[in-house]
């Protein structure tokens, strides 16, 4: 019985930070493994010493199988995944991944099935979301203020403050008659009125708890604040301020505001949770409060009482943000109607754009998947060097000469330039480089059915990637907007 192997590779500063080395043995080693061979190394690294024995032996079929814990931790690098795997199919030897199962690459769907690259970038992702979900938690354990404020608010020394900061208050409802006599007073001149963004914002929470209407507030913003789509028109002070019924529900509905802080406000997927399911901490800020515990409890009940009438429309898919509406440049939202379809249309088609017709989701997707291939195909037909920035091709070439210099390993002048050159080949690799352009890259990449086949969860990774913007008009797609 030939013997099972195990392979085991830590980046540098992983073994400096963790115990990860030491994890990986002894897993490997439970699962059966008889024999380890590692590598304290970059996963993009192409020289791997021990990783070059593991595959030699494969070749030699002098193993029965390989063990390794991930995908990641043999190779990072499109180009060595599709020689490895060949070299896994031509000998037959198994690849078994104890966080990924067994990788059969002798067959053609079990090639796609095993498509680890896609594994991978699902895997990354999870990482990154862990890290920025440790930074939430991190805040919420110290009570402090989340990055962005509500308007109306700042953030001052980690705690929310009212901005009461003086505006110039010459929006056009309340602008003397005499303005233009004004102008060239003084900036702190006593004839002068003026606001600041709290006041402005308490007179809309009044203005809200009058009309009990998010697009009626919306309205009375427009007719007097002359707040646009485009913020560039909009009067400074109201910049920034939400111009979606969306936006407004959300920040009527801001804990900040009575004195709160709100963590876990959001879901996984990037949608927004019901208040009740908020972890809310109190008085994080009780000398800021603008409006009352009652006020709040009745703002909630209004709210309450829309949503009843008109549907759950705060729903939210991951193509948010990547949509956008031809007619007013807005974001388009999500919008759900009979039949479980959804579809997405212009967030401000009730009140002043006249893009009214919505897309179904699927109808986008299709655009999305459509022009994707198409650019995958374009791909195939460029040389590989195509894909690279200049700096990389530069960098790879003198690292190329100094390679071929006889001796240059041993000799430590020129071993250091080499090593300095292999940091910065890394660096803009990791610059250029994403799993989703690796993917592109990919044959499998050029069929409707891979793209298909992904899950809701990989495709919301590639489309973040891959997907500039998809504009919407009159109920239909009329551009796809790759960043590649
Ligand atoms: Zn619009």
């Amino acid at each position: 019985m030939k013997p099972i192997i195990g392979y085991v590779r830590v980046s540098t500063e992983e073994q400096a930070e963790t115990q990860a080395l030491d994890q990986q043995k002894h897993r490997l080693l439970k699962a059966g493994a008889e024999r380890l061979y590692c590598d304290i190394e970059s996963g993009r690294n192409l020289d791997r010493e021990q990783l070059e024995k593991v595959l030699d032996l494969v070749i030699r079929r002098e193993v029965s199988a390989v063990y390794a814990t991930r995908w990641d931790r043999i190779s990072r690098n499109a180009q060595l995944y599709e020689e490895i795997k060949k070299i896994f199919r031509d000998s037959g030897v198994k690849l078994q991944l104890l966080d990924q199962g067994e990788v059969d690459l002798t067959t053609a769907s079990g090639e796609l099935n095993s498509d680890l690259q896609v594994l991978f970038a699902v895997h990354e992702s999870r990482m990154l979301r862990e890290r920025i979900n440790k930074g939430f938690e991190y805040r919420r354990s110290r009570e402090v203020a989340w990055i962005r404020p509500p308007w109306g608010c700042i953030i001052v020394d980690e705690k929310y403050e009212l901005d009461h900061l003086p505006l110039l208050y010459c929006l056009l409802i309340h602008r003397p008659n005499n303005y233009l006599a004004l102008a060239d007073e003084p900036d702190d001149s006593e004839q002068l009125i003026w606001l600041s963004r709290a006041k402005i914002a308490r007179e809309f929470f009044d203005y809200f708890l009058q009309v009990r209407k998010p697009t009626k507030l919306l309205r009375y913003l427009q007719d007097n604040y002359d707040l646009q789509k485009n913020q560039d028109l909009t009067f400074p002070a109201l910049k920034n301020f939400p111009t979606s019924r969306r936006g407004i529900q959300q920040w009527l509905q801001n804990p900040v505001f009575q004195g709160h802080t709100a963590y876990q406000k959001f879901k996984k997927n990037g949608g927004v949770k019901t208040p009740d399911e908020w972890d809310i901490r109190r008085n994080t800020h009780p000398d800021h409060c603008l409006i009352s515990e009652e006020e709040a409890k009745e703002i909630q009940a209004i709210l309450a009482a829309n949503r009843k009438q008109f549907g759950q429309l705060d729903a939210t898919f991951f193509l948010t943000g990547h949509i956008f509406c031809q007619t007013c440049k807005s974001k388009c939202g999500l919008k759900r109607a009979g039949g479980g379809h959804a579809y997405y249309g212009c967030q401000h088609s009730a009140t002043v754009c006249r893009n009214r017709k919505c897309v179904r989701i699927i109808k986008i997707e299709e655009a999305i998947i459509n022009k994707l291939v198409q650019r995958v195909r374009e791909i195939h037909q460029l040389p590989q060097e195509a894909m690279k920035s200049s700096k990389l091709v530069e960098l790879e070439r003198q690292y190329e000469a100094l390679d071929q210099i006889p001796g240059s390993d041993f000799n430590p002048v020129l071993k250091d330039a080499k090593t300095k050159l292999f940091k910065e080949i890394e660096i803009e690799r990791s610059q250029t480089d994403n799993i989703a352009t690796q993917m592109l890259c990919h044959p499998s990449a050029k069929k409707i059915n891979f793209w298909y086949s992904l899950t809701q969860e990989e495709r919301e990774i590639f489309y973040n990637q891959l997907l500039e913007r998809v504009v919407l008009l009159d109920g239909e797609v009329t551009e796809v907007l790759l960043k590649v």
